[in-house]
Parts: structure tokens; C-alpha cells; sequence
């Protein structure tokens, strides 16, 4: 028998993975600037955090969450996003003492969901994340932030803002929509009749068109805000326009799960039809997991989503060693020398310098060196730049500057 991939996981190697360790390092460096530090969550949590946080009405945990229960019969689920185990971990490890605190990770997600092009079963995501800091700043950050990486990342996007609210004018807006939908409710599709019951602000999120014509005429929350949420929303785009961030309102916007409030956003690509980044503000989701009432807002990014549309150039680096009628010991000793001074070496062994050059090529080694013996004997090497073209007589010395 042979075994295949499971259905939506795949294999990365090659470029691809390159591409990916460097779309991690633009990450890690953007987020670093920022002062965001490191956290690593275990890929399982008891089930129940996601039910509670991302909340039990939501397509992600009536659908596509991995759960499985253990040999002692806990029930745990695969984490289907990042945001609910780091609230978890911050309040477990007590860690909200010196905020705020900026957590960033990368790692695994899991939604069982119809595999396509740019969906899959397990996806890896790039997280941020600040904990005690409730003004304007810091939800502008995130998007700063996110901006910056695709930029680095060659990655032209639009970025969708919206404003869903706090609890005061949210609670005020949802009862006006629901008794709004009431009157429609057969208009309305399965999912929507159910997000009235679970979380109305939902219905939003349809794709449908029928049910969009039904709520097309209704008012947005972003219309119905109380005067703080107006004024912060404001300050908001005043800060952003400093710094020059180009965004459009998206009134619909409200962001698939239950945590969000305030500051939502998201960011698009051309030809993708997701968002490859997207984030929010979700003031009340430590208190709500345990934790001191503490305002957090955060953000993630798709890594399987923007992988097509990343402009990566494989770097050509190393030494490849060929030698004619040289033994084994003298061109491991040459590779030895360059690996002990951090250079990569490889040492070519089929006899045929065509296939040395070509093999050197295809595994972008930048410099070739080739041995014969009268190099040899005066104790320089010829070596070629493999990308200019160019060949060079030096000594062992003299390599390492290259
Ligand atoms: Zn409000
Ligand atoms: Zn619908």
C-alpha cells in the first residue's frame, strides 16, 4: 500500500519551504522592531476554550473543528486559530504584569473544511497579539504592522477597516437588527437563521446574495455607534492617514468570530479571494477566559494564502568542490576549511566537471571550485562565480573573503 498525504495537509520541501522559513524571518523581524516576544502554544487545547471564545454559534466550531477525546477521556480539539490559546497561556502563566505585553507565534492551525486551492485542513498562521493596551495606538499598530510585512513581502493588498462596536451600542444595534431580520427570517438562508439565534451581527458574513438584499437596506453598526466608539473610530483613521496607511470603510465587515469588538480589519490580495491577513480587537475575551478584565487587540496572517503572490528569489550561496584525479582527502580537506570558517561546502564526487557545473547550478550554489593538480601544487584554487560568470585564481585565505 501506498500512502498518500492526508486530505487537505501537504508536504512542503524544496523552494516552497524556503519560501516559507523566509516569509517567517520578514515576520520575526518586522514584529521584533516592535518589541513583540515569542510565545509557542501546545497544537491542542481542551475543546471547551474554543467553544467559549470563538463562540459555539460560529461555522468553525459547529463545523470544522478537529475534537477527539484522549485515553482519559478529556475532550481536546486541534486549534483552529491562535488568539484563544495565547489568551489562555497569558492568563495560566500569569504574564499580564508588565503590559503591555506583545506576543507574536507561528504554527499549525486545523479546520476540517472542503479543501481548495488556498484552504486547507492544516494551514500554518502568523500571529500578533497586545494585551493592555486600549487606546487607538495600538490597533493602528497591527495594521502598521501587517502593511509592513506584505510590503517586504512584495505583496500589494487593500486593507478593509470597520468599527463593530462595544457592548453598549452593540447591545442596542442587535436587538434593532433582530427585530429587523424577525420579519425575514424565511428569506434568510440555514446559516443566517442560525447566526440570528447565535450571534445576529453574523449574517453580515453571508455570501448569499438573497440574504444580503435582505439586510442590504438595513443600517450598519458602524452607522449606529455610541460617541466614544465614533470618536475612537475616528482617531483611528486620523492615525492611520499619518501614516499615510490607505484603507477603505467596509461597513459589512464584522469578522467571523464571537471575541471581536471595537476595531476590526482586513486585508485582500488580487486573485485571492480570502483575506490574507485580518484582525481585531477583542476587549473582553481575557475576563471572559478567567483572566483580569484586560483589553487586547491582535492580528494573523494566512501563510498558505499569500504564499503564490510572495516574490521570493532563491539565494544562491555554498561552495561546490570537483576535483580531477584528486583524492577523497584533499577535497575534504578544502571543505572541511570552509565549513569550519561557516561556509557551506559540498564535495562533488562523479568524476565529469559538465555534471559537477551542472549539479552546482540546479542546487544554486554560487561558486564552483575546480581541482586539478596543478592547482594543487601552487596552493591556489580557480573558482567561478556561478552567477557572473566570473573565475578567480585564490588561495584557501582568500575564498573565505569572497
Ligand atoms: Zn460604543
Ligand atoms: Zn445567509
Amino acid at each position: 500500500m501506498k500512502y498518500q498525504v492526508p486530505r487537505g495537509t501537504q508536504d512542503y520541501f524544496g523552494v516552497e519551504i524556503e519560501k516559507i522559513d523566509y516569509i517567517f524571518n520578514v515576520f520575526k523581524e518586522i514584529v521584533s522592531l516592535y518589541n513583540f516576544k515569542k510565545i509557542k502554544t501546545p497544537v491542542f487545547e481542551d475543546a471547551s476554550l474554543f467553544t467559549r471564545s470563538i463562540g459555539e454559534g460560529s461555522e468553525i466550531v459547529t463545523k470544522q473543528m478537529y475534537t477527539f477525546k484522549d485515553r482519559a477521556g478529556r475532550l481536546l480539539a486541534l486549534r483552529p486559530e491562535g488568539t484563544a490559546p495565547v489568551v489562555r497561556a497569558v492568563i495560566a502563566d500569569n504574564l499580564l504584569k508588565n503590559l503591555p505585553l506583545k506576543l507574536y507565534y507561528i504554527g499549525e492551525m486545523f479546520r476540517y473544511e472542503r479543501p481548495q486551492k488556498d484552504r486547507r485542513r492544516e494551514f500554518l498562521q502568523m500571529g500578533a497579539e497586545i494585551f493592555g493596551g486600549k487606546e487607538a495606538v495600538f490597533d493602528v499598530e497591527l495594521v502598521e504592522i501587517s502593511s509592513k510585512i506584505f510590503k517586504k513581502l512584495g505583496i500589494q493588498y487593500t486593507l478593509k477597516i470597520n468599527y463593530i462596536g462595544c457592548i453598549n451600542c452593540r447591545t442596542d444595534y442587535t436587538q434593532n437588527l433582530k427585530r429587523h431580520l424577525k420579519k425575514k427570517l424565511k428569506l434568510l438562508c440555514e446559516d443566517c437563521r442560525q447566526r440570528f439565534e447565535k450571534n445576529v451581527l453574523r449574517v453580515f458574513d453571508c455570501k448569499n446574495p438573497q440574504c444580503q438584499k435582505v439586510f442590504s437596506d438595513f443600517p450598519t453598526i458602524t452607522q449606529n455607534l455610541c460617541e466614544d466608539c465614533r470618536q475612537n473610530f475616528e482617531k483611528i483613521k486620523s492615525l492611520l492617514d499619518a501614516k499615510k496607511i490607505k484603507y477603505e470603510v467596509a461597513e459589512k465587515l464584522v469578522r467571523g468570530l464571537d471575541y471581536y469588538n471595537g476595531f476590526v480589519f482586513e486585508f485582500f490580495t488580487s486573485g485571492i479571494r480570502d483575506a490574507i491577513g485580518a484582525g481585531g480587537r477583542y476587549d473582553s475575551l481575557v475576563e471572559e477566559l478567567g483572566g483580569r478584565p484586560t483589553p487586547a487587540c491582535g492580528f494573523a496572517i494566512g501563510v498558505e494564502r499569500i504564499l503564490p503572490v510572495v516574490k521570493f528569489e532563491k539565494k544562491r550561496e555554498g561552495f561546490l568542490i570537483a576535483g580531477i584525479g584528486i583524492s577523497e582527502e584533499k577535497l575534504e580537506e578544502l571543505a572541511d576549511f570552509l565549513r569550519e570558517n561557516f561556509k557551506k561546502a559540498f564535495v562533488f564526487r562523479k568524476k565529469k566537471i559538465s555534471d559537477a557545473l551542472k549539479f552546482a547550478s540546479d542546487e544554486n550554489f554560487l561558486y564552483a571550485i575546480i581541482i586539478g593538480e596543478d592547482e594543487l601544487k601552487e596552493g591556489v584554487y580557480s573558482v567561478k562565480n556561478l552567477y557572473t560568470g566570473e573565475q578567480k585564481k585564490l588561495k584557501k585565505e582568500e575564498i573565505l573573503k569572497l
